[in-house]
């Protein structure tokens, strides 16, 4: 016997999927009820829904003060902690150490990961928006990087399918730049929301409305109802939230074909010069450090944008020295995000005898209103806003500093209203905005690291212009005191919506991807996370990556039915 088929046969499968994350996770499940024995490689360690969120029912005095994490400690997060709300005592389990996982900043850029088996899913905020028409039209009519492959109505039955799954919630409102979803029922807008709302209705005619959240407002689909705990980044042990962990790879599971390896490190993809295809891939185990071979007829990259990358980057050969796939030389450019943190801060006045039931894991909603019918802005494309309202707590009589009865009163009474709101806005192609490989650096499994050059450019910088005064103006007409504005970009990466460096397009020229999310010249390697993207629109981008992942997967499970794959 030839221990070496047999060995081959053994680790051969119908398809992979690299990374469990938001896309992984969609492309798991698909492929594995298409019938198709898939095997699920994940880089980090198993995570259990339920049983492996350690932190989800602690009260605030089983954590140390604050939820801070030790100072000793914090040196380990260095870029992770960049966002300022990620790390605490109660998440740090679902970040990287960067001590572990070091990069290079040519310029900043905040590179903020979670590696284990769901990947971001656990750690997302969940905000959930369809482009719209005109945002897959934007870079053709205006002349910008390349026209995108598909239209909206190519993914609108996609967005449908995914939605109706993971669970929207939100209100149906008809608009033209932002499609409505298959929502379950609306979580409620506090009462200084809906004065917002009328306010800018009358005044401006521009539209709020209440986040369209992946969180449950009523069971679906076997997972629980939100209990409003507002406690959603230590993982929901009721599953009302979309994450892998409680609805795809559960889902995939169920079929029976799907084989899921965790600590398994995709190194590159393996090319067969013969048939022009990929063979399979090569997996460092993180815990071993050995490296093995794994076979498929089809392979999903779903590790990230960054990671996605990083492995077409890595799997050279003589047909493709610079990274598979990279005959345009597109491969590693074009990576965007959104520009955020810029906005506007009020108090309101006239609402003290009113409040809100339990603590909502949403907030409201401005869709985009510049820019939308032609160009009249010195700026292209646009921006919505994300905000909330509330009363302020106890915390306050720490703050102020009183004492005796002073003390009880403001510790038992809620404070004033405030409102605050940030625009998160697109970022546009462009070429020289890059990542790419050292070779000479490598990380603890000797794989190599990650270098940024990505910047903002004037576009984004004008655009942040009416991003901070159209909001301080809302909140002034809507009768707001105190109203501030603030502007403070950070790096690139900080969205946490990487996208781009993997681009779709029609011409192999000028594109790595085609219009099913094939390698233009390997077409049995499919990505589907934000690398795909050709323009960022100014949407939180995973319900795309969703839909396209869940298109992608059909399309290959019927190519290979067909035999045509
Ligand atoms: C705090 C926070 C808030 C966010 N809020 C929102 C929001 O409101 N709305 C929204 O749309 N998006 C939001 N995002 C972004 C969202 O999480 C990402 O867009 C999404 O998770 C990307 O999905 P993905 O599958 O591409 O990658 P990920 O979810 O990051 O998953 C990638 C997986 O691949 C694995 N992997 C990486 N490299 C390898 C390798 N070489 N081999 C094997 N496995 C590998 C990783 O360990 C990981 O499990 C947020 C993100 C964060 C962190
Ligand atoms: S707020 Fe809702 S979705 Fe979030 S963890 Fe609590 S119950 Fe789950």
């Amino acid at each position: 016997m030839n221990l070496n088929i047999k060995a081959r046969e053994e680790n051969t499968y119908d398809a992979i999927v690299v990374g469990t994350g938001i896309s992984g996770g969609w492309s798991a499940k698909e492929l594995t009820e298409n019938g198709l024995e898939t095997l699920v490689l994940e880089r980090g360690r198993d995570v259990k829904h339920i049983d492996d969120y350690p932190t989800a029912t602690l009260d605030p005095w089983e954590l140390p003060p604050n939820d801070q994490v030790p100072y000793e400690e914090r040196k380990h997060y260095e870029k992770q902690l960049r966002t300022g709300y990620t790390i605490r005592e109660s998440t740090k389990h679902w970040w990287i150490r960067d001590t572990d996982q070091p990069y290079e900043e040519r310029k900043r850029f905040d590179w903020i990961r979670g590696y284990h088996v769901g990947g971001r899913s656990i750690m997302w905020g969940r905000h959930s928006y369809r482009l719209s028409p005109m945002d897959f039209e934007a870079n053709a009519r205006e002349g910008i990087a390349v026209d995108w492959p598909i239209r909206y109505e190519d993914l609108e039955p996609w967005y449908s399918h995914v939605e109706k799954f993971a669970g929207i919630c939100g209100e149906a409102l008809g608009l033209p730049q932002l499609p409505d979803s298959e929502f379950l029922p609306p979580m409620e807008l506090n009462c200084v929301e809906e004065a917002l709302r009328e306010s800018m209705a009358e005044t401006f005619d521009r539209v709020l409305t209440t986040g369209r959240v992946a969180n449950l407002t009523r069971s679906h689909q076997g997972r629980g109802s939100c209990m409003y705990r507002n406690l959603c980044s230590r993982g929901c042990p009721y599953g009302a939230y979309f994450s892998s962990n409680a609805s795809t790879l559960p889902a995939a599971e169920r079929t029976g074909n799907m084989t899921l390896r965790p600590h398994s490190i995709v190194n590159s993809v393996m090319y067969d010069e013969e048939t022009g295809k990929a063979t399979g891939v090569r997996v460092v185990d993180a815990e071993s450090g050995e490296m093995y071979e794994y076979y498929a007829r089809i392979i999903f990259l779903n590790a990230s944008t960054v990671n996605s990358t990083s492995i077409l980057m890595n799997s050279t050969s003589d047909r493709f020295p610079d990274g598979m796939g990279n005959d345009s030389g597109e491969l590693g450019h074009n990576m965007m995000d959104h520009h955020f943190r810029v906005g506007a801060n009020g108090e309101m006045d006239g609402f003290e005898d009113r409040y809100y039931y339990g603590r909502r894991p949403n907030g409201f909603y401005i869709p985009r209103f510049r820019n939308i019918n032609g160009n009249d802005r010195d700026y292209l494309r646009g921006f919505g806003y994300q905000g909330s309202a509330s009363r302020e707590g106890w915390h306050r009589g720490v703050r102020e500093l009183a004492i005796g009865s002073e003390l009880k009163n403001l510790v038992s009474t809620p404070g004033k209203w405030t409102l605050g709101m940030t625009a998160f806005g697109e970022m546009l192609p462009d070429h020289s905005n890059r990542m790419w490989l050292n070779h000479d650096e490598t990380d603890k499994w000797g794989q190599p690291t990650v270098v940024f050059d990505v910047e903002f450019k004037e576009n984004e910088y004008k655009m942040r212009e009416d991003m901070k005064n159209d909001a301080a103006e809302m909140l002034e007409a809507a009768g707001m005191k105190n109203v501030s504005t603030y502007d403070d970009a950070g790096g690139p990466g900080l969205g946490i919506h990487e996208m781009g460096t993997a681009r779709m397009g029609r011409d192999p020229q000028t594109s790595v991807l085609g219009e099913w999310n094939q390698i233009h010249t390997v077409p049995n390697v499919f990505i589907t996370d934000g690398s795909c993207m050709t323009s960022a629109a100014c949407q939180n981008p995973s319900l795309t990556y969703m839909a396209l992942s869940a298109r992608a997967a059909n399309y290959a499970a019927e190519q290979i039915k067909k035999g045509d794959l």
